[in-house]
């Protein structure tokens, strides 16, 4: 729903403010039959609603809704990104994969983020022009509707269209989002006219329309991907990478991408990885998202164990240590699959994750973990030498994930993203959304599987899943957050299956993300909690910086023929979830 813009209204550049009413409650959890939706956003959840009420399917009603998210949360996700979409169709008993990640443009090479033989400092490539992939949204939106939707893109944009001409109301996360990036959005005038009001922040409570991006969007309903991928906008978005479109006085770098880098842009239809737990079918991700790959070793190594016997804190110990070692191997191996011959059937070998289970001392939390030598339980032994793990690098918390169901039992579990929160930061002039940073998701140097090189996808950890049990659509789930993705959809898994958790409680429960560093990031409050004192006794150890991690959302597909939407009850200002008939 559009809250409409009353009262007094400030015109500023060619965007109108004002001051309007507070959004309505959102729902966070509905059952009911149907279609259902989970997004973090009203008017995305609502844009999805819509469309199953006009006759389309859920891959139409996935589609209007990232649309409106690329105007309510620009921040996350947009045309200017990239994403990995999950399809199940029913009729077929199907799943399909839809990889869109962001390209690197022909000019790169694995030194690109070097100088001197040294790394560039990381958020100085973030806002510039060299952190910008190859846009890939466009073109895997195209791709789902043209297979696998019913509706044009003319009718799954109307939504949003409408919702960036109207306008929407700033939230407080929203204002807070842009405050944390006043300085890179000052950088760029296009993105300051948006998004700063005199240098600051837009405040929360006022009406934000964008008539910039509904333009790009009537552009894409009349011109198809072709007017995304040619023509006027891909001559806008290639200036602005070359060029940065900067304010006066500010020094951004350019990057090097070409008519022909947008040209030659496809999205990939590839196997989704398949992997079974406790008796579900999990559908997941495959390469260049290491999602679905590590969380399907991590469930592995914790299948070996009698979890629901065990007091709590002794299964999240097990749950701690298994995705430490999930993500040494993650790190270790996994990257685009064009470029990198990864032992992924190795790693998703049972044999091979009993072996890592032998490195688990129930009692002590372990250290770093090495990665593991998963070659001896490929089918293929004849691949090349072990690489070496690259160090951690830095990665955010970012991102959007929406899912939804329609009437015929379709489903989509969609996770999509512009890397950083806001990109790049900027945004291409007269077309109103933002570019990625997503260039940035690769190792700054190497040797590693994952560095910089021309027309690769950096690895993700984007971790969109559809999970089955006895052949019937169990539940779907997946969350934002940089490589937190991987355990947000994994304990939230263990949580729902393991711990017995209603599947709110399981997305509602405090984070606790082990990716083999040196300490589990957590979220704020958990420290001094009494499920933290439990689980320091085996010698779990926290980081100092506390911050929310990953807003999730899921579907359930209850016994009884009803499906239950489920979204954050408390974080990113609450999510949206909604059915087309409500259970009474
Ligand atoms: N770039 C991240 C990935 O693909 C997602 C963005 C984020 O959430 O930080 O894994």
């Amino acid at each position: 729903m559009t809250i409409r813009p009353p009262f007094r209204t400030v015109l500023v550049s060619s965007i109108i403010v004002s001051l309007a009413l507070p959004a309505a409650a959102k729902t966070p959890v509905a059952t009911g039959t149907g279609g259902a939706v989970a997004t973090i956003s009203e008017p995305a959840s609502q844009a999805a609603i819509a469309i199953l009420n006009k006759g389309g399917n859920s891959i139409d009603a996935a589609v209007a809704a990232a649309a409106t998210l690329g105007v309510t949360d620009p921040f996350s996700c947009g045309i200017g990104g990239g994403g990995f979409m999950v399809i199940y169709l029913a009729r077929d008993k199907r799943v399909i994969t839809i990889d869109h990640r962001e390209t690197a443009p022909a000019s790169f090479t694995p030194t690109v983020f070097q100088k001197d033989g040294k790394e560039l400092d990381f958020d100085t490539v973030v806002a510039s022009g060299m952190s910008v992939g190859v846009p890939g949204t466009v073109r895997g939106w195209h791709e789902a509707l043209d297979r696998y939707g019913s509706m044009s893109f003319k009718q799954v944009l109307a939504p949003a269209i409408d919702v960036a001409t109207k306008g929407f109301t700033v939230s407080d996360n929203f204002s807070h989002l842009v405050q944390g990036n006043e300085a890179k959005f000052a950088l760029f005038p296009a993105t300051a006219a948006l998004y700063l009001r005199n240098g600051k922040a837009i405040p929360a409570g006022a009406t934000l329309r964008n008539p910039d991006l509904a333009k790009a969007y009537r552009e894409l309903a009349a011109g198809g991907v072709k007017a995304f991928y040619s023509g006027r906008m891909a001559r806008a978005i290639v200036d602005a990478v070359n060029a940065p479109p900067t304010a006066p006085g500010a020094r951004v770098a350019a990057g090097k991408m070409t008519l022909a880098d947008l040209a030659n842009y496809e999205a990939r239809l590839r196997q989704p990885v398949h992997s079974t737990y406790r008796g579900y079918d999990l559908y997941g991700m495959p390469l260049p998202s290491s999602g679905g790959v590590a969380v399907a070793e991590a469930l592995n190594i914790l299948e070996g164990y009698d979890l629901k016997a065990m007091p709590r804190a002794q299964a999240e110990h097990l749950y701690l240590e298994a995705s430490r070692l999930a993500f040494a191997d993650r790190n270790a191996y996994l990257a685009d699959p064009e470029f990198v011959d990864a032992p992924v059937a190795g790693l998703l070998n049972k044999a091979y994750a009993a072996r890592r289970r032998e490195l688990i001392n129930p009692r002590q939390a372990s250290a770093q973990a090495p990665a593991g030598d998963p070659y001896p339980f490929q089918n293929d032994v004849s691949v090349p030498l072990r690489p070496n793990a690259p160090k951690l690098i830095a990665e955010g918390a970012h991102t959007t994930h929406l899912t939804v169901s329609d009437k015929d039992g379709n489903i989509v579990s969609y996770t999509y993203t512009i890397e950083s929160w806001g990109g790049s930061g900027i945004v291409v002039p007269g077309y109103g959304f933002l570019l990625n940073n997503e260039m940035t998701d690769f190792d700054f140097s190497g040797p590693a599987p994952n560095v910089p090189e021309a027309g690769k996808r950096p690895r993700s950890s984007m971790s969109p899943t559809i999970a089955f049990k006895d052949g019937k659509p169990a539940f779907s789930v997946g969350s934002p957050g940089g490589a937190t993705i991987i355990t947000t959809v994994l304990q939230t898994i263990f949580n729902y299956v393991d711990l017995g958790m209603s599947m709110p409680d399981a997305v509602n429960a405090p984070r606790l993300s082990e990716r083999n560093g040196l300490a589990t990031d957590v979220e704020p409050g958990f420290a001094g909690s009494a499920q933290a004192l439990a689980l320091e006794k085996t010698g779990q150890r926290w980081s100092k910086e506390a911050e929310e991690i990953g807003a999730a959302n899921a579907l359930v597909f209850n016994p009884d023929g009803t499906v239950t939407a489920v979204s954050e009850g408390h974080r990113h200002g609450v999510g949206s979830a909604l059915v087309q008939q409500r259970a009474h």
